[in-house]
């Protein structure tokens, strides 16, 4: 069954940071794991994203345990879907000329949470720190 799964405030503190959000931006998101619209896009997807969301096929403790993911899938929803430059439409042209893991929208994720990896881990660790978690 689907669910809201809200990361915990370490990681929330910490994308607020990376993405140069507010915090109110980053609770803005909905993730829903075990979500069967993200396994409707096929084997092997983990999650898939659209405005303000993301739907996880698995549960939501497996996603926060992958920070790489997670800034990825953040990276879809902050800086593609809501700025109004992923689109379906786009996506599917995008896959249909360079391929999945081509696609520039899936090139700028990767390349945005390979860049960011260090910083975030980091973060992560202070943040929970602070609060002795
Ligand atoms: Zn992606």
């Amino acid at each position: 069954m689907s669910r809201v799964f809200v990361p915990p405030q370490p990681m929330r503190d910490a994308l607020a940071r990376i993405f140069d959000a507010s915090r109110q931006a980053i609770d803005t998101v909905r993730i829903v794991e075990h979500s069967r619209f993200a396994r409707l896009h096929g084997r092997g997807v983990v999650a898939t994203t659209r405005t303000d969301a993301i739907h996880l096929a698995g549960p939501g403790r497996a996603f926060a345990a992958d920070p790489e993911l997670v800034l990825h899938e953040y990276f879809h929803v902050l800086r593609q879907w809501n700025a109004g430059t992923l689109t379906v439409f786009r996506y599917v042209v995008e896959s249909l000329k360079y391929g999945y893991r081509n696609n520039r929208f899936e090139c700028e994720a990767r390349a945005f949470a390979r860049q960011h990896m260090t910083d975030f881990t980091v973060l992560l660790r202070s943040n929970r720190d602070a609060l002795g978690i």
